[in-house]
Parts: structure tokens; C-alpha cells; sequence
């Protein structure tokens, strides 16, 4: 894979994580816009979520992210 950035091949795979209250520990895409709801967090049930992978360039630090895998919807 080739850095958007500054053209470099050899990205290093990893992913964008999300340690906050009731996180599973890695950030998720959602397919919808932002809403909130009365106390002011997003509102996420029934969305459609997708694994968010993140490649960091080893020479500009820059991140390319990619949805690629869609995650099993939990009620
Ligand atoms: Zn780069």
C-alpha cells in the first residue's frame, strides 16, 4: 500500500481504538449521519458498522483509514 501523502510503500497496519466507557476497545464507521440523543450521545442503535483499519506511513506519520470490514449488528 502507497501513502497518499508522500508516495512511500510500506504503511504499518493497525487500528483506531476507543477506550471510553462501554467501548469493545477498537472505533467503529457508522453508515448515517451523526444524531444524538437527549443527553447528548450518538445515536447508534440499528446502524449499519464497519471496522475501522488504520495504516500509518512510517516516513510522514500521515493515517490512511479504511472500512472494509462490516461488523455483526448486536441488539
Ligand atoms: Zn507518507
Amino acid at each position: 500500500m502507497r501513502c497518499t501523502q508522500c508516495g512511500q510503500v510500506g504503511l504499518e497496519q493497525g487500528f483506531v481504538s476507543d477506550s471510553g466507557s462501554g467501548a469493545r476497545g477498537y472505533a467503529r464507521w457508522f453508515g448515517s449521519l451523526l444524531e444524538r440523543g437527549v443527553i447528548g450521545i450518538a445515536r447508534t442503535r440499528g446502524l449499519p458498522q464497519w471496522q475501522i483499519d488504520a495504516f500509518r506511513c512510517p516516513n510522514c506519520a500521515h493515517l490512511e483509514l479504511f472500512a472494509a470490514q462490516r461488523l455483526n449488528l448486536r441488539r
